[in-house]
């Protein structure tokens, strides 16, 4: 049985908005290794107008998925600095065939992917709530997961956001994108025995516990 000490290198898989980002975050804490959300990197660049933001900022804002190129050099840089060495955990990449291929080729192995299961009409409901810090990243949920102060990061107080790929439109976009691009890793995953799934639950913490279930670990 694993611990909460050993090196764990985790994909998670899932629909947008099925809360991969959330049980990132606590799975990070809990474990002690990094999230790498491709997600919040190219938002940060976007705001930051790197040359990668400006690339990135028209697929982004339509719900269209980054050039993989683009993404793979993302992601390489980041697993190559020192907090990757004990772990870490994938959100949000890899998101196409060639993507994955892409972190096999470069000899990065992961230990599980994990998908979180969930129905397209809870999605659409779920997005509509959801609020993001563009100071750190965060996200929050006015229903589910509301900051304690109204508006505020908790952690780093910003004023929060909603993102414009949350727009209801641009949520159907990514959801076609989704089960067309990256539904079809689920299968590659299986096929080399790491696909585990979970189903979405009705709160943050019953999907976590789920997630540790499935993983065999304690939090
Ligand atoms: P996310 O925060 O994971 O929902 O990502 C937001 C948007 O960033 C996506 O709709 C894509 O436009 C882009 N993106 C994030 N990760 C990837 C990836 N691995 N491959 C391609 N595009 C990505």
């Amino acid at each position: 049985m694993e611990t909460e000490e050993e090196a764990m290198k985790l994909i998670l898989l899932g629909a947008p908005g099925a809360g991969k980002g959330t049980q990132a975050e606590i799975l990070s804490h809990k474990l002690g290794i990094p999230t790498i959300s491709t997600g919040n990197i190219l938002r940060a660049a976007m705001k930051n107008g790197t040359p990668v933001g400006l690339k990135a900022k028209e697929y982004v804002e339509s719900g269209r998925l980054v050039p993989d190129d683009v993404i793979i050099g993302i992601v390489e840089e980041r697993l190559a600095e020192p907090d990757c060495a004990e772990g870490y955990i994938l959100d949000g990449m890899p998101r196409t065939i060639p993507q994955a291929e892409a972190l096999e080729a470069r000899g990065i192995d992961i230990d599980c992917a994990l998908s979180i299961e969930i129905a397209d009409e809870t999605i659409v409901e779920r997005m509509s709530g959801r609020r993001t810090c563009p100071g750190c990243g965060a996200t929050y949920h006015v229903v589910s997961a509301p900051p304690k102060t109204e508006g505020r990061c908790d952690n780093c107080s910003s004023e929060l956001t909603i993102r414009k790929d949350d727009a209801p439109e641009t949520v159907k976009a990514r959801l076609e994108v989704y089960h067309r691009e990256t539904e079809p890793l689920k299968a590659f995953y299986a096929e080399r025995g790491k696909l585990k799934s979970v189903e979405n639950q009705p709160t943050i913490e019953a999907t976590t516990a789920e997630i540790a279930k499935a993983l065999g670990i304690t939090l």
